[in-house]
């Protein structure tokens, strides 16, 4: 989506900085946004009400600004973009350029200023349980990204009841998929991920074994990703039927970069095997 508002050089008299001087005086910031939304419903209409109202963003922004003090304009400036992606849904994409003229290094300069982009990723999760209340843990997973400001949920699948894998004798599992929003960073994500399993009482006794909660980000944007912690496509997404069974139904064509597939032909693929 290449469609976006700009507004250039909104002026806010606020008090980021690290020097005492900074914090207690304050100074000019100068702020300049590209806001990436689907323009073409307000184009369409001419209607008010289906447009970014940028009167009121510029208002949101200065209020913002003058608010939620930072020592660091790279600080401030990501708040600035969080908060715009938060609080405004129909926008997908933040670019911010941060300028302070006023910069006090005891050297004559325009201005410094540091320029960021942030934007909402779709992500998909895979869910899992298989020990005591299955879809109360399901429906906490859930509910828990869902009340998290930093995550949408937009869609969820139907949960399916499926046999364990592995060695493990252990009871049945019941498994579905989210689609989601999010604001995090694939690792911030895990990390929250990891917080909503530990609510559910979760404990790590034997591999693959029973579970209150499992939740595994099965894809993340078209991201690639191999290290210690975090492996993005989930690389076991493609050899399961309880996986991709949820995650087709609600995004069929969501695609394995790295197989260069989508959910659809996968489960198709192992149905054939
Ligand atoms: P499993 O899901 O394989 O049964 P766990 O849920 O206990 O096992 O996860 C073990 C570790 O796997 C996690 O602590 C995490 O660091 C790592 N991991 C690697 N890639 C992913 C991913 N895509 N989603 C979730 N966890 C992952
Ligand atoms: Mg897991």
């Amino acid at each position: 989506m290449d469609d976006c508002i700009m507004i250039d050089n909104l002026v806010v008299f606020a008090n980021h900085g690290v020097y005492k001087e900074e914090k207690t005086m304050g100074q000019r910031f100068v702020i300049s946004m590209k806001l990436y939304a689907d323009l073409y419903p307000a184009a369409k209409s001419d209607d008010l009400t289906k447009a970014l109202n940028y009167a009121e963003i510029c208002s949101f922004v200065t209020k913002f600004t003058q608010t939620h003090r930072c020592c660091l304009i790279e600080a401030a400036a990501v708040n600035i973009a969080d908060a715009l992606l938060k609080g405004y849904p129909a926008i997908d994409r933040v670019e911010i350029t941060l300028k302070k003229p006023w910069a006090p290094i005891g050297l004559p300069l325009d201005q410094a200023a540091v320029h960021l982009t942030r934007s909402r990723h779709r992500a998909y999760i895979g869910i899992g349980s298989n020990l005591g209340d299955k879809k109360g843990y399901l429906d906490l997973a859930v509910r828990s990204l869902d009340e998290d400001e930093n995550c949408i949920v937009r869609r969820v699948s139907d949960y399916i009841v499926t046999k364990p894998v592995g060695e493990v004798e252990q009871d049945d599992f019941l498994n579905g998929c989210i689609e989601l929003d999010t604001l995090y960073t694939p690792h911030e994500l895990l990390d929250r991920l990891h917080e909503i399993e530990n609510a559910a009482g979760r404990t790590r006794d034997i591999h693959w074994g029973p579970r209150t909660l499992d939740l595994d980000i099965l894809l993340y944007d078209s991201e690639m990703i191999h290290d210690e912690t975090l492996t993005i496509p989930h690389p076991e997404m493609h050899k399961r039927t309880f996986v991709l069974e949820p995650l087709s139904q609600i995004a069929p064509f969501a695609k394995n970069p790295v197989l260069n597939k989508c959910a659809a032909t996968l489960l198709e693929r192992i149905k054939q095997q």
